[in-house]
Parts: structure tokens; C-alpha cells; sequence
């Protein structure tokens, strides 16, 4: 078992062995780039440590072997000697992970070589200035001692001495405050800071394989489902100085600009200093373009070396990077995160540039980028009044008068008003004022928390945990960290994109994508618009699912249609029979025994529902569209049980008697799992039959004058091969009356949804009845989980998500392992009784990105979505194949 690569022995292939950031230094010293030298412990060494509790036995030899040669290399000894060598402990799993322990830079210095490297750099500032900086860092991460007390000391320094940054303390100050770090770590762990060099770095990587299992890397890696099991790799490297003076200094780079895609030169550098002070932004950075003018000689080495990146990686890379005394070094490169704007532009440059193919081009973006796309945005340009950042929860853009209460919201909403609700956090009994807000803010709490969640599966604008936010409900007010008071009342905008917060009305913008999308903009409206309509096209060449809408208007159909759709996968009844209808549905109900009073109510509804399926039918001429046949209880139709038994009560109107009988024989306490769906078909008479007819004869209507109306019936909730046949014969005979009464032949399929446990369980039978399944995928999933949805989702799933018992709720992405499995099951049953079965999906998760892979790859035909969710199914259908 080999423990350590040598950055020459290592190459960008091996990540799971030397995680991403080890990898990737052995890529560019491979490359022949500028890499100061060293070694990386492999993940391997970190499994067995943590399995076992020490170190592999071999691994101590061979880390002395690759710190030999590397010293031998360098001419210098660890931590010894006029001319001491220095070298960071760097951790890099696979996946790069917040939580996981920082890096140790400047390992080596000791009382005894602080002196040594003050003498070789001719600065005695910058040597005791870095011991202090190693013994805080050490201190914090390897020692765990806390780091406020170091920085205590360093603010009591900074005061002593009258200064206000680190930069002006002078070698003697930074001298006292090295010695006085070293006093905090004798009090805190009982000896002294570690003279030997070697056990520094020994302490060191140890310290990297404990921070594997820390509490934040492990919760990390639950919500991202990465394993547990792959440890991270440790990376030693030589150090080099960037505050080695004036012509020294540190920065980070982009080959592209990862806000935009746009290609130029982008980056901070900064001067006189040591990696970390980019990120702590301890002083102000300048532009990369600056450099060119401090060290040309640098800034073309840098530049060359990007493009060399670049072409290798095929792809935009960040940089980090630190010149010592006028020569460049490179210290990390990565292929680098970028807006959903930028990974378009760039995927459709990178084809252009011959550096990709069009599948390729496809895996670089994703379903969700796209989606972002598509929602307004604030005009950058005339945002002002920025009053906190907090955690881009729920994409979109939010304007409203903020309230800081559920009820407030939801009486000013109700008085036609826009409001943003403002809560500390929120709970289920925030759900109504979630719903009336255009947006929520919350100042606790994370992408998991109950705001973020549940604002998500609204479909809400949301920013959750604004930490610098204070929320006091009871005064109704919130106030900044810089003391600025917002109260009741006072307008607020909120970008769910970026989770920024806005004193004021910001306008809208709309977006540029979505006017594509809807055919008010060209193909060629702006560069980022024909990069999307390219990829569009890559993606619906490369498809094998169809992707159909979810639509039940014919105004939906249309827009389902300049979306991209091909066809209705699920157009539902039960919405045709709401406003004024919902009275002639109440006499259905009420008819009971009452065959004529029945038969009346629904030779009424017929031509209403006709009129429905033939607009439906005009909409989606020559493509398919499933008819569901009603599907929910019908108490759902009937007024509530208490306000109509209070109304008896008082009132004792006959009518209302009458009413209330039905409404108390029709109650149930779970209704999802109560008399509907093909039940409901099953026993009142003659409601299917009306509804096929209505269907038959408007797509007979439509065939007559020279349309291609294509119908499918679909029967919902079936569990049994029995019902099915039983409605199917109706159907039957209903279409051949309207076949021979019209004179046209219709050959309307007929299948069935699969949403239930049994149906999904005796597929194989259901099939032999049915043209095509359907699988329900949300109350498929409601019924594998036990789950009631509308309950669950308020009540316990934001706890469930942040113990990490699942990563997405299972309304959201598909539980590939359990409802997903019935759904392979399913499709392989059906299609074994009849191979030509049509294969679908009509839950919220046909317009998910990952469960639609999951349908690509189990073989399904096609997926219906929402109106809105097309484009993405599209694209993610696209990506599933390529
Ligand atoms: P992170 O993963 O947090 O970026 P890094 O290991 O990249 O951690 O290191 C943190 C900072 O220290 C970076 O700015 C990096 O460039 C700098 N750094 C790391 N190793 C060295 C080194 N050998 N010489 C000089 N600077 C270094
Ligand atoms: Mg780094
Ligand atoms: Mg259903």
C-alpha cells in the first residue's frame, strides 16, 4: 500500500485518492507549471487512521522519505538551519467540504528558526509575524484551543500599540505577541508550543484526519449525501511568501468571469501578504488588472498559464496563486463555481472554441441553473437601500410592505396589499401568512430550516438566516446591524437569488429567458438568450422522454405548448367543476337514490365539460392529452361541516338540513385514502360515463372540422385490475355509442394511474387492461411513506431534513431506493404483460432534475410537469442522455 504521492507522481484522475485540491497540484506540476513542491497523504492513510485510531504503521517511514526528498530537493532542512524550510498542512477531500479543518500554513518555525528565518529574508517583522501566525492557526485547529482568545490578545496589541491594523505592528510588538500566544497554548494544554518541526507536522496531519469526522463536516455530509467512508487526503507543501515585501504578494484568478462568463482577466491580488489576508479580508485587494502594472514579468506568466489551464481543463478554473520576491508560484487551481448566467455563456463558448462537443455541453449545466434563469430579477442598477444578506433560500424577486406576524399578513393581503413576512423563524403556524406574503425573511436558520423549506414547495420567494438582522415581533419591528430601524408597514424587497435585502421598492426586471421561453423575445435577444436556446437544442436532440404538461385550461395547454411540451400527461377534471359549477355538483351529491334528479345534474354538466375538452383539444391539436376522470372526495365540493352546522343551528333553513346530512354522511377523517378516484366512478352512476362522453363527443366535434384531436382516458387510484375493467367496459361502450352516433372512429386509449402500493404490485395484471400507466408519483409517495403530505410537510419534515434522515423531501426528488423502486417494478411488469405500454410520470417529480434522470434511466416513456417546469424537464431530459 502505497501512503504519499509526490506532487510529481499524482495526476488530476486520482482525486478520490488525493482529494480534489491534491489532485489537482500534482495535474499542474505534471503540467510543468510553477508548483512549489510536496506531497500528498492519500485518503486511504485517513480510512485507516479512522478505523483503526492511529496512523498505518508504513505511513510515518514514508512520509520521512517524501519529506527527505523534498528537503534534499530544496536544499534546506525542515524547520532547521540558517536557511529553514517551511511547508502548509492543506486538507482536500473529494468533495470540497465547509467544516473540514483549515489549513496550517507556515509549519516549521520554532524559537530557534524564527531567529534563523528573520536573518535569511533580512526581516525580522515578517519571521515573528509569521511564528505568531502559525502558533494562532495551530492553536485553533490542531490544538483546538478557542480562537477568540488569540484574537483577543491580537485587538489588546493592536490597542497597546495605538494602530489599527495587524500590518502596523512593528517585529518587536509582534515579538510579545508571539510569546504571549505561547502562554495561552502552556495554559491551555499544560506544555508548550512544539519546538520539534517534525511533530508539528505530524500533530498537524493528525488533526486534518480528525476534522473528517467533526460534527459540521459530518451534518455537512449527510444534506449532501456524500459517504462517510472516504476520509480526506492531506497536502504538504513548501511554503512561499507573498509578504516578503512590496514585490511579493498573494491573489486568486479566474480564466473566465464566473459572474458572467464573459471572458477577460479576473481576479484580487494583493500585495506585501500571506494567502489567508485575501479571504479575511483583512486589507483591500485591487484588481487582478492592477498587477500588470506592479509585475508585468508575473502578470504574462500568470496569463499564459491560465490559458494553459483553460485549454487542459477545457473549462473556466479559479486560481490562487502568490509571487515571492518577483516569482510566481501556483497554489491551488480548480474547475471553478459560476452563476447560472456565466455556466450558459460559457458552455456555448466553450463549443464555439472547438474545446467541447454539444453532449458535453449539456453535462456542464443543470436543470436548476436554467430555472433561476427564468425568474425576474431586480434591476442590479437601481438597488439601493441594501440593508442584509442572508441565505438565498427560494429563488425570486420579493416586494411588499413588511409584517411581522401571520395574521397581520394575511388581513393586509386580504385587503389587496403586498406584504413580506418578517419572522425571528418560522413555524406551522406561519403557514397562512407564508401563503398571503409575496415573500418571507427570516433572521435564524438555514437552507433546511422550516422557512426555507417550506417556501421552496410553494414556490415562494424566500431569504432565511439574516443573522445581522434583529426581528422583534412584538414591536413589530426589525433593526440592522448597523442600528437602522425598519417597522410595520415599511416596504422591503427581497432577492431570493442572491438572498440579499433591500430598504424600499426595487424594480422588477423580468427576465429575458422566461420572454424566450413565452415567444415575446428572439432566440438572439442577448448573448446569454441564443446560449440558452442553443443548449435547448442540444438537449432535445440528445432526449429519449417526451416531456408533456400538466395543463387543465386551454390557456395552460398553450403556453405548455410554446414551452416545448408535446403533449397533456395530466389535464384534471375536478378544477371544471368549481365556481359555478360547484352548485350543480352539490345537487349530484344531495340526488343520492334519486336516479332522475341524478341524471339531470349531469345531461347538465355534459355540455359544459365538452366545451371544456374541445377548447383543451384545440389548444394540443396532434398531441396527446390524458383526461383524468375526477379524482378528490367529493365533500371537497360541499361547504365546511362546522360553519354549515353553526348556519343550521342558527338558521334551521330546510335546504341547509338537507345539506348537512350530506355533508356529515359524506365526511371522512382521511380522505386521501377515502372514497375517490375510481371509487368514486365506481358508485355514482353514470359520473365516469358522462365524463367520457363529454370527451368522445368533443373530440368527435373537433375531428369534424378537420382537427387531430388525440384523447387519453385516464382512471385514477386503481389498486385492482377489477375496477379497471369494470370502468373500462363503461368507457367502451360509451365511445362506440358516440363512434356510431357521430360517424367517426375515435380509438381513444384508456390506462390507469399507478398511485397506489397494490397497483404498483400487481402491475403485471393491471396491464392487461390498460393502454398506458401514469404513475402518480405524489401520492404513490404519500402511501409508500405513510405520509399525509399536506400534514407532514408543515409539521416535522423541516427536523427530518436537518437531522439529515433525508438530504430533499421526498415530494421533491424521488426516493430512487423505495417509491422509486415500485416504479421500476411497476414498469417492468407492465411492459412484460404488454410490451408496447406507454410509460409516464404526472407527479410534482416530473419536473424535478434529478428525478427526472431517474425516469430516463427506468425507462419511461415520457414526463408531465407544470407549465413552468418544461424547459427544465427538457433540458434535464437532454442531460439524462447525453
Ligand atoms: P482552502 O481550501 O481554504 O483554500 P488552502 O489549503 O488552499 O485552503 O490554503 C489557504 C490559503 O493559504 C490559500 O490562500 C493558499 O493559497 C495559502 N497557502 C496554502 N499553502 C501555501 C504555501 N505552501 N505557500 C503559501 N501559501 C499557501
Ligand atoms: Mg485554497
Ligand atoms: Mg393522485
Amino acid at each position: 500500500m502505497k501512503y504519499v504521492y509526490d506532487f510529481g507522481e499524482g495526476r488530476r484522475e486520482l482525486k478520490d485518492l488525493l482529494g480534489g485540491k491534491g489532485a489537482n497540484l500534482a495535474e499542474m506540476t505534471r503540467l510543468g507549471l510553477p508548483v512549489p513542491p510536496g506531497f500528498t497523504i492519500t485518503t486511504e492513510a485517513c480510512r485507516e487512521y479512522l478505523a483503526s485510531g492511529a496512523e498505518p504503521p508504513a505511513l510515518r517511514d514514508e512520509v520521512s522519505a517524501h519529506l527527505d526528498a523534498l528537503e534534499r530537493r530544496m536544499g534546506r532542512k525542515l524547520g532547521r538551519g540558517a536557511d529553514p524550510l517551511l511547508v502548509s498542512v492543506r486538507s482536500g477531500a473529494k468533495f470540497s467540504m465547509p467544516g473540514m479543518m483549515d489549513t496550517v500554513l507556515n509549519i516549521g518555525l520554532t524559537d530557534d528558526s524564527v531567529t534563523a528565518l528573520a536573518a535569511q529574508a533580512g526581516d525580522e517583522r515578517f519571521a515573528w509575524d509569521s511564528y505568531r501566525r502559525l502558533i494562532q492557526m495551530f492553536g485553533r485547529t490542531v490544538l483546538g484551543i478557542g480562537g477568540d482568545l488569540f484574537e483577543d490578545r491580537l485587538e489588546e496589541a493592536r490597542r497597546l500599540a495605538g494602530v489599527a491594523t495587524d500590518v502596523e505592528l512593528t517585529a518587536g510588538e509582534l515579538r510579545r505577541l508571539t510569546e504571549d500566544f505561547k502562554d495561552i497554548v502552556r495554559e491551555r494544554t499544560g506544555r508548550g508550543f512544539p519546538q520539534d518541526p517534525r511533530e508539528q507536522l505530524d500533530l498537524a496531519v493528525r488533526a486534518v484526519f480528525d476534522s473528517w469526522n467533526g460534527d459540521r463536516a459530518r451534518l455537512y455530509r449527510r444534506q449532501e449525501r456524500i459517504p462517510h467512508d472516504l476520509g480526506t487526503a492531506v497536502s504538504v507543501c513548501a511554503m512561499v511568501f507573498g509578504n516578503l515585501g512590496p514585490d511579493s504578494g498573494t491573489g486568486v484568478a479566474f480564466t473566465r468571469d464566473p459572474a458572467t462568463g464573459h471572458q477577460g482577466v479576473y481576479g484580487d491580488y494583493l500585495p506585501n501578504a500571506q494567502g489567508e489576508d485575501v479571504v479575511a479580508g483583512i486589507r483591500n485587494t485591487v484588481p487582478l488588472a492592477e498587477l500588470a502594472r506592479l509585475d508585468r514579468h508575473s502578470y504574462d506568466e500568470l496569463l499564459r498559464i491560465m490559458e494553459i489551464l483553460e485549454n487542459h481543463y477545457r473549462d473556466l478554473c479559479d486560481i490562487e496563486f502568490t509571487i515571492e520576491r518577483g516569482t510566481l508560484w501556483m497554489l491551488q487551481t480548480r474547475v471553478g463555481k459560476r452563476t447560472a448566467a456565466a455556466a450558459f455563456r460559457i458552455a456555448a463558448q466553450l463549443v464555439d472554441q472547438g474545446l467541447i462537443d454539444e453532449r458535453e455541453a449539456l453535462r456542464r449545466v443543470t436543470g436548476g441553473q436554467l430555472a433561476t434563469l427564468m425568474f425576474p430579477r431586480f434591476d442590479a442598477g437601481a438597488a439601493a437601500g441594501h440593508l442584509a444578506t442572508g441565505i438565498a433560500a427560494s429563488p425570486g424577486a420579493a416586494v411588499g410592505a413588511a409584517v411581522f406576524d401571520s395574521a397581520t399578513a394575511v388581513a393586509r393581503a386580504a385587503a389587496g396589499e403586498r406584504v413580506v413576512l418578517v419572522r425571528r423563524e418560522t413555524n406551522p403556524d406561519d403557514l397562512d401568512g407564508m401563503l398571503a406574503a409575496q415573500g418571507v425573511l427570516t433572521a435564524r436558520g438555514g437552507k433546511t430550516s422550516h422557512a426555507a423549506v417550506v417556501a421552496r414547495g410553494m414556490g415562494k420567494t424566500c431569504v432565511c438566516g439574516a443573522e445581522e438582522l434583529r426581528v422583534d415581533a412584538a414591536r413589530r419591528e426589525l433593526t440592522t446591524a448597523d442600528g437602522t430601524v425598519v417597522t410595520e408597514g415599511e416596504v422591503l424587497s427581497l432577492d431570493g437569488t442572491t438572498g440579499r435585502v433591500y430598504r424600499g421598492e426595487v424594480p422588477v426586471v423580468p427576465s429575458a429567458v422566461m420572454e424566450y421561453f413565452e415567444g415575446t423575445a428572439p432566440p438572439d435577444a442577448d448573448d446569454l438568450v441564443a446560449a440558452v436556446h442553443r443548449i435547448m437544442g442540444y438537449a432535445d436532440a440528445a432526449r429519449r422522454l417526451g416531456v408533456r404538461a400538466n395543463a387543465d385550461t386551454a390557456l395552460d395547454a398553450a403556453r405548455a405548448r410554446r414551452f416545448g411540451a408535446t403533449g397533456v400527461g395530466l389535464c384534471r377534471t375536478e378544477h371544471m367543476f368549481l365556481g359555478e359549477r360547484r352548485e350543480l355538483v352539490e345537487r349530484l351529491i344531495l340526488a343520492g337514490a334519486d336516479d332522475e334528479e341524478r341524471r339531470a345534474v349531469l345531461d347538465a354538466l355534459l355540455p359544459l365539460q365538452r366545451a371544456d375538452f374541445r377548447e383543451l383539444f384545440l389548444a394540443m391539436d396532434g398531441l396527446p392529452v390524458t383526461v383524468r376522470l375526477l379524482d378528490p372526495p367529493l365533500h371537497e365540493f360541499l361547504p365546511d361541516l362546522t360553519e354549515l352546522s353553526v348556519r343550521v343551528a342558527l338558521e334551521r333553513n330546510e335546504a341547509d338540513v338537507r345539506l348537512l346530512a350530506a355533508v356529515r354522511r359524506l365526511h371522512e377523517q382521511n380522505p386521501m385514502l377515502g372514497l375517490r378516484g375510481v371509487r368514486l366512478g365506481l358508485v355514482v352512476p353514470g359520473l365516469f360515463a358522462m365524463q367520457v362522453r363529454a370527451i368522445a363527443e368533443a373530440a368527435s366535434e373537433r375531428r369534424l372540422a378537420g382537427g387531430d384531436p388525440l384523447p387519453e382516458i385516464m382512471i385514477p387510484l386503481v389498486g385492482t385490475v377489477q375496477e379497471l375493467e369494470l370502468v373500462r367496459d363503461e368507457a367502451e361502450a360509451v365511445v362506440a355509442e358516440v363512434e356510431r352516433a357521430r360517424g367517426v372512429r375515435l380509438a381513444i386509449p384508456l390506462g390507469t394511474m399507478i398511485e397506489l402500493p397494490r397497483a404498483a404490485l400487481t402491475a403485471g395484471q393491471i396491464a392487461e387492461s390498460a393502454d398506458f400507466f401514469s404513475f402518480g408519483t405524489n401520492d404513490l409517495t404519500q402511501t409508500v411513506w405513510g405520509f399525509s403530505r399536506d400534514d407532514v410537510e408543515a409539521s416535522f419534515f423541516a427536523a427530518y431534513l436537518e437531522k439529515g434522515i433525508f438530504g430533499v423531501s421526498p415530494f421533491e426528488t424521488i426516493d430512487a431506493d423505495g417509491v422509486g423502486s415500485l416504479v421500476r417494478a411497476a414498469a417492468a411488469a407492465g411492459r412484460a404483460t404488454r410490451p408496447d405500454l406507454k410509460l409516464g410520470v404526472c407527479g410534482e417529480h416530473g419536473g424535478d432534475p434529478e428525478s427526472v434522470h431517474f425516469f430516463h434511466a427506468a425507462g419511461l416513456d415520457y414526463v408531465s410537469c407544470s407549465p413552468f417546469r418544461i424547459p427544465v424537464a427538457r433540458l434535464e431530459a437532454g442531460r439524462a442522455a447525453a
